[in-house]
Protein backbone atom coordinates (compact mmCIF):
# COMPACT_ATOMS: atom_id res chain seq x y z
CA UNK A 1 0.00 0.00 0.00
CA UNK A 2 1.12 3.65 -0.86
CA UNK A 3 0.35 6.65 0.21
CA UNK A 4 0.60 10.09 -1.38
CA UNK A 5 -0.46 13.17 0.16
CA UNK A 6 -1.03 16.99 -0.29
CA UNK A 7 -0.57 19.30 2.32
CA UNK A 8 -1.66 22.63 1.75
CA UNK A 9 -1.27 25.36 4.29
CA UNK A 10 -0.78 28.97 4.67
CA UNK A 11 2.92 29.96 6.81
CA UNK A 12 2.51 29.43 10.37
CA UNK A 13 -0.34 26.88 9.61
CA UNK A 14 1.77 24.08 10.92
CA UNK A 15 2.52 22.43 7.39
CA UNK A 16 5.86 21.47 8.90
CA UNK A 17 4.97 20.28 12.05
CA UNK A 18 2.19 18.47 10.37
CA UNK A 19 4.40 16.41 7.76
CA UNK A 20 6.43 15.67 10.73
CA UNK A 21 3.84 13.91 12.15
CA UNK A 22 2.90 11.76 8.72
CA UNK A 23 6.09 11.06 8.49
CA UNK A 24 6.73 9.50 12.05
CA UNK A 25 3.62 7.39 11.39
CA UNK A 26 3.26 6.41 8.04
CA UNK A 27 7.00 6.28 7.27
CA UNK A 28 6.99 8.30 4.15
CA UNK A 29 9.33 11.21 3.62
CA UNK A 30 8.07 14.87 2.59
CA UNK A 31 9.04 15.88 -0.55
CA UNK A 32 9.31 19.56 -0.80
CA UNK A 33 9.95 21.38 -4.15
CA UNK A 34 11.57 24.95 -2.23
CA UNK A 35 13.85 22.47 -0.33
CA UNK A 36 14.99 20.62 -3.74
CA UNK A 37 15.59 23.98 -5.20
CA UNK A 38 17.30 25.23 -2.54
CA UNK A 39 19.49 22.70 -2.41
CA UNK A 40 20.80 23.65 -5.59
CA UNK A 41 22.11 26.25 -4.04
CA UNK A 42 25.91 24.86 -3.76
CA UNK A 43 25.86 24.09 -7.74
CA UNK A 44 27.52 26.54 -10.24
CA UNK A 45 26.15 25.70 -13.60
CA UNK A 46 23.93 27.68 -15.51
CA UNK A 47 20.62 25.73 -14.55
CA UNK A 48 21.35 26.29 -11.25
CA UNK A 49 22.03 29.82 -10.91
CA UNK A 50 18.24 30.66 -13.65
CA UNK A 51 16.47 28.61 -10.27
CA UNK A 52 18.71 30.64 -7.65
CA UNK A 53 17.63 33.46 -9.30
CA UNK A 54 14.03 33.23 -10.09
CA UNK A 55 13.85 31.82 -6.34
CA UNK A 56 15.67 34.90 -4.73
CA UNK A 57 13.02 37.11 -6.97
CA UNK A 58 10.20 35.25 -5.68
CA UNK A 59 9.09 33.97 -9.12
CA UNK A 60 7.72 30.31 -9.84
CA UNK A 61 9.80 27.91 -11.58
CA UNK A 62 8.62 26.89 -14.65
CA UNK A 63 5.82 24.17 -14.75
CA UNK A 64 8.53 21.78 -16.62
CA UNK A 65 11.53 22.52 -15.02
CA UNK A 66 9.66 21.58 -11.59
CA UNK A 67 7.57 18.59 -12.91
CA UNK A 68 10.91 17.21 -13.81
CA UNK A 69 12.77 17.27 -10.73
CA UNK A 70 9.57 16.38 -8.61
CA UNK A 71 10.14 13.09 -11.09
CA UNK A 72 13.52 12.47 -10.28
CA UNK A 73 12.33 12.53 -6.79
CA UNK A 74 9.93 10.33 -7.07
CA UNK A 75 12.02 7.89 -8.55
CA UNK A 76 14.26 7.58 -5.64
CA UNK A 77 13.51 4.10 -3.76
CA UNK A 78 12.76 5.72 -0.14
CA UNK A 79 9.40 7.60 -2.02
CA UNK A 80 8.26 4.12 -3.04
CA UNK A 81 5.82 3.51 -0.67
CA UNK A 82 4.05 6.94 -1.55
CA UNK A 83 5.41 10.67 0.04
CA UNK A 84 4.14 14.19 1.26
CA UNK A 85 3.80 16.98 -1.11
CA UNK A 86 5.14 20.21 0.64
CA UNK A 87 4.86 23.30 -1.96
CA UNK A 88 4.07 21.16 -4.91
CA UNK A 89 1.75 21.58 -7.06
CA UNK A 90 1.84 24.82 -7.08
CA UNK A 91 -0.63 25.60 -10.45
CA UNK A 92 -3.40 23.42 -11.83
CA UNK A 93 -0.83 22.26 -14.79
CA UNK A 94 1.46 20.67 -12.57
CA UNK A 95 -1.64 19.73 -10.51
CA UNK A 96 -2.41 17.51 -13.52
CA UNK A 97 1.15 16.86 -14.65
CA UNK A 98 1.13 14.78 -11.03
CA UNK A 99 -2.21 12.89 -11.27
CA UNK A 100 -1.16 11.57 -15.08
CA UNK A 101 2.66 10.49 -13.21
CA UNK A 102 0.85 8.72 -10.55
CA UNK A 103 -1.76 7.15 -12.78
CA UNK A 104 0.43 6.08 -15.07
CA UNK A 105 2.43 4.29 -12.05
CA UNK A 106 -0.68 3.07 -10.42
CA UNK A 107 -1.09 5.19 -7.55
CA UNK A 108 -3.13 7.82 -6.77
CA UNK A 109 -3.34 11.26 -4.49
CA UNK A 110 -4.63 9.24 -1.28
CA UNK A 111 -5.42 12.56 0.16
CA UNK A 112 -5.05 16.40 -0.15
CA UNK A 113 -5.37 18.25 2.76
CA UNK A 114 -5.82 21.79 3.49
CA UNK A 115 -5.09 23.37 6.87
CA UNK A 116 -6.80 26.27 7.06
CA UNK A 117 -5.96 29.01 9.24
CA UNK A 118 -7.41 32.55 8.74
CA UNK A 119 -4.46 35.12 7.57
CA UNK A 120 -4.67 37.43 10.10
CA UNK A 121 -3.53 34.19 12.63
CA UNK A 122 -0.93 33.60 10.13
CA UNK A 123 0.62 36.89 10.24
CA UNK A 124 0.71 36.45 14.35
CA UNK A 125 2.36 33.16 14.04
CA UNK A 126 4.66 34.41 11.70
CA UNK A 127 5.44 38.10 12.35
CA UNK A 128 5.22 37.16 16.51
CA UNK A 129 7.26 33.74 16.67
CA UNK A 130 11.00 33.85 18.67
CA UNK A 131 12.99 31.21 19.18
CA UNK A 132 15.73 30.54 22.54
CA UNK A 133 19.15 29.22 21.99
CA UNK A 134 17.53 25.88 23.47
CA UNK A 135 15.09 25.62 20.68
CA UNK A 136 11.92 26.61 22.66
CA UNK A 137 9.51 29.08 20.59
CA UNK A 138 7.55 31.98 22.04
CA UNK A 139 5.21 33.98 20.60
CA UNK A 140 4.03 37.80 21.23
CA UNK A 141 0.40 37.48 20.26
CA UNK A 142 0.00 33.74 22.05
CA UNK A 143 2.56 32.77 24.03
CA UNK A 144 4.65 34.91 26.08
CA UNK A 145 6.35 33.11 28.78
CA UNK A 146 8.86 35.51 30.61
CA UNK A 147 9.81 36.99 27.76
CA UNK A 148 10.30 40.70 27.21
CA UNK A 149 8.61 42.53 24.39
CA UNK A 150 9.48 46.01 23.30
CA UNK A 151 9.10 47.74 20.39
CA UNK A 152 12.18 49.81 19.86
CA UNK A 153 12.45 52.58 17.94
CA UNK A 154 14.22 52.34 14.53
CA UNK A 155 17.38 54.24 14.54
CA UNK A 156 17.15 56.97 11.89
CA UNK A 157 13.29 57.07 12.90
CA UNK A 158 12.27 56.39 9.53
CA UNK A 159 11.24 53.35 9.36
CA UNK A 160 8.45 51.90 12.26
CA UNK A 161 9.81 50.47 15.79
CA UNK A 162 10.93 46.69 15.95
CA UNK A 163 9.93 44.21 18.12
CA UNK A 164 12.87 42.70 20.00
CA UNK A 165 12.52 39.61 23.04
CA UNK A 166 14.51 38.62 25.31
CA UNK A 167 14.67 36.08 28.09
CA UNK A 168 16.79 36.14 30.99
CA UNK A 169 18.88 39.04 29.66
CA UNK A 170 19.26 37.00 26.17
CA UNK A 171 18.23 38.60 23.29
CA UNK A 172 15.84 35.57 21.42
CA UNK A 173 16.35 35.07 17.64
CA UNK A 174 13.57 35.94 15.13
CA UNK A 175 13.72 34.58 11.59
CA UNK A 176 14.51 37.10 9.11
CA UNK A 177 11.64 36.57 7.00
CA UNK A 178 9.09 37.11 10.00
CA UNK A 179 11.06 39.91 11.60
CA UNK A 180 9.45 42.11 8.87
CA UNK A 181 6.26 42.60 8.41
CA UNK A 182 6.27 43.58 5.03
CA UNK A 183 7.82 40.04 4.22
CA UNK A 184 5.73 38.55 6.34
CA UNK A 185 2.39 39.65 4.38
CA UNK A 186 4.35 39.50 1.18
CA UNK A 187 4.07 35.86 1.71
CA UNK A 188 0.62 35.63 2.56
CA UNK A 189 -0.11 37.43 -0.80
CA UNK A 190 1.57 35.14 -2.42
CA UNK A 191 0.48 32.29 -0.94
CA UNK A 192 -3.14 33.05 -1.58
CA UNK A 193 -2.48 34.15 -4.98
CA UNK A 194 -0.86 31.08 -5.71
CA UNK A 195 -2.75 28.56 -3.82
CA UNK A 196 -6.95 29.09 -4.01
CA UNK A 197 -6.85 28.07 -8.18
CA UNK A 198 -5.42 24.94 -6.80
CA UNK A 199 -8.05 24.28 -3.57
CA UNK A 200 -10.90 24.97 -6.27
CA UNK A 201 -9.10 22.10 -8.49
CA UNK A 202 -8.89 20.04 -5.92
CA UNK A 203 -12.29 21.22 -4.61
CA UNK A 204 -14.01 20.13 -7.66
CA UNK A 205 -12.02 16.73 -7.98
CA UNK A 206 -14.08 15.77 -4.45
CA UNK A 207 -10.78 15.33 -2.97
CA UNK A 208 -9.83 17.93 -0.93
CA UNK A 209 -10.00 17.60 3.47
CA UNK A 210 -10.62 20.75 5.33
CA UNK A 211 -9.06 20.78 8.68
CA UNK A 212 -9.10 23.91 10.69
CA UNK A 213 -5.65 24.63 11.62
CA UNK A 214 -6.47 26.97 14.80
CA UNK A 215 -6.51 23.97 16.55
CA UNK A 216 -3.79 22.70 19.28
CA UNK A 217 -0.97 20.39 16.90
CA UNK A 218 -2.14 17.67 18.24
CA UNK A 219 -5.83 18.13 17.81
CA UNK A 220 -4.84 18.91 14.22
CA UNK A 221 -2.45 15.73 14.00
CA UNK A 222 -5.90 13.81 15.15
CA UNK A 223 -7.80 14.81 12.46
CA UNK A 224 -5.53 14.26 9.99
CA UNK A 225 -4.58 11.08 11.19
CA UNK A 226 -8.54 10.43 10.92
CA UNK A 227 -8.46 11.01 7.13
CA UNK A 228 -5.24 9.01 6.30
CA UNK A 229 -6.08 5.82 7.96
CA UNK A 230 -9.43 5.35 6.30
P1 LIG B 1 8.90 27.24 -0.80
O1 LIG B 1 10.00 26.86 0.14
O2 LIG B 1 7.93 26.14 -1.04
O3 LIG B 1 8.23 28.52 -0.40
O4 LIG B 1 9.58 27.51 -2.24
C1 LIG B 1 10.61 28.47 -2.40
C2 LIG B 1 10.70 28.89 -3.88
O5 LIG B 1 10.98 27.75 -4.69
C3 LIG B 1 9.41 29.46 -4.46
O6 LIG B 1 9.27 30.84 -4.18
C4 LIG B 1 9.63 29.20 -5.94
O7 LIG B 1 10.56 30.10 -6.49
C5 LIG B 1 10.27 27.83 -5.92
N1 LIG B 1 9.26 26.75 -5.94
C6 LIG B 1 9.02 25.85 -4.94
N2 LIG B 1 8.04 24.99 -5.29
C7 LIG B 1 7.65 25.34 -6.53
C8 LIG B 1 6.66 24.84 -7.44
N3 LIG B 1 5.87 23.79 -7.13
N4 LIG B 1 6.54 25.46 -8.64
C9 LIG B 1 7.32 26.49 -8.97
N5 LIG B 1 8.25 27.02 -8.17
C10 LIG B 1 8.43 26.46 -6.95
Amino acid sequence: MSLFVLLIGVQGAGKGEQARFITQKYGIPQLSTGDLFRAMKTRTDDFARRIQQLMAEGKLIDDETTCEVVRERLALDDAQGGVIFDGFPRTPAQADWLAGYLQSNGHALNAVILLDLDLYSAFKRAYGRVSAADGKTYNYYFNRGDVQFEFVPHETKLFPPRLKATLDGQELNRRPDDASADAVIKRIDTFVAETAPLVDYYKAAGTLHRIDAAGSIADVSAQIDAILSR
